[in-house]
């Protein structure tokens, strides 16, 4: 069975979600959505989705630009078996009456509370659990790279405590309105950030606090994180489950890279689809054990990229029988990702 995909929000992460499902054996795109015209909706139209408009008032904003318009979001919605909300946060709450008038099944990104959905997603984590609910969010970029690095911690050592610092970019690069050009912005002034208990809608148990601020780029997001393990750790073990593991990259001493800039330049090398990086960049010279149970890290997070994967796999975790394994193999593979 083909599971049909339709994408509400066609900008930086729905543009992203709408050409990996389209890669999958398993998935098809029956339309993405838009609220306005722009260049998104040339990209739509070359690469072939169906492209349908919120407010139909404004379809000869779009068929006057040479992009035909196929209908309304609710029509759009009557294909699909599962629509992937990627609008900006907060609008996806809104949305909802929408999707339970259609009785369709939605996935929230990070923008979204976790009560929106009521269910917050890793596939690493709680992949099986997504079965059978309506509603499923795909926690945001930070949590994500969280997430993902503190429970492969834990199933191994066991997490007693998680401190962590985001060094978070300032905006997209498309996105010319938000700043800041040149400070370092405390966000928030007041401690803990709410990533921790973000984290915490994914992973209950752990104890975690977070601050962040924001600085001026664009690229990726950088996190200083120490953990402190329950049983002793060292370095060799925990490098070789960062490469062991299907979502996390080891940046090499070897490679020479110690910069969010180069790590782009690299994904950009390596021919990624617009030098996304679906992966933590763990900077392997940067792992350390001091006394067995204190481990420090650096790794880098692609805002823009790292939640794509967890939305493939959302779908079919939510669509299909395919096992949590066997669903991070084929969206990796359909993407012919292997992780650093
Ligand atoms: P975006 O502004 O780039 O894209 C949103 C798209 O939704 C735009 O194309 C807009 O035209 C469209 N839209 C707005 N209202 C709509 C409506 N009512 N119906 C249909 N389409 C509508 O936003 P984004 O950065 O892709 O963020 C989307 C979600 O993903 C948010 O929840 C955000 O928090 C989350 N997220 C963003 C990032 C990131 O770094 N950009 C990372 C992780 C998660």
């Amino acid at each position: 069975m083909t599971i049909k995909v339709a994408i509400n929000g066609y900008g930086t992460i729905g543009k992203r979600v709408a050409d990996a499902v389209a890669a999958q054996p398993d998935m098809e795109i029956v339309g993405v959505s838009k609220t306005s015209m722009n260049a998104d909706a040339y990209v739509a139209k070359a690469r072939g989705y169906p492209l349908y408009i919120a407010d139909l008032a404004k379809r000869p904003d779009f068929e006057g630009a040479g992009v035909p318009v196929a209908g309304t979001v609710g029509e759009m919605i009557g294909k699909a078996d599962v629509v992937v909300d990627a609008t900006p946060g907060g609008i996806g709450l809104k949305n909802k009456p929408m999707y339970e008038e259609h009785k369709i099944r939605a996935i929230y990104q990070g923008g979204e509370k976790h009560e929106t959905a009521g269910f917050s997603f890793n596939s690493s984590v709680n992949y099986a659990e997504a079965k059978g609910r309506q509603f499923t969010r795909v926690v945001s970029c930070n949590t994500t790279g969280l997430v993902r690095i503190i429970h492969e911690m834990d199933r191994e050592f066991g997490v007693e405590m998680v401190r962590a610092v985001m060094v978070r970019r300032a905006s997209d690069p498309g996105d010319i309105k938000r700043g800041p050009v040149d400070a370092i912005v405390l966000d928030p002034v007041t401690l803990p950030s709410h990533h921790g208990p973000d984290v915490r809608s994914v992973l209950q148990h752990i104890r975690i606090t977070t601050a962040a601020m924001i600085v001026p780029t664009t690229f990726m997001h950088l996190h200083v994180l120490q953990m402190t393990l329950a049983k002793p750790a060292t370095r060799e073990r925990v490098l070789e489950l960062c490469r062991a593991h299907p979502r996390i990259g080891l940046v090499t001493k070897a490679a020479g890279i110690r910069s969010t800039a180069e790590l782009k330049e690299f994904m950009q090398d390596l021919n990624r689809p617009r030098s996304d990086m679906w992966e933590n960049g763990v900077f392997e010279e940067s792992v350390s054990v001091e006394d067995g149970t204190e481990l420090w890290l650096f790794q880098a997070i692609h805002q823009e990229a790292d939640v794509v994967v967890e939305n493939v796999d959302a779908i079919r975790a939510m669509c299909s029988d395919v096992p949590a394994d066997e669903s991070v193999r084929m969206t990796n593979a359909a993407l012919e990702f292997v992780a650093l």
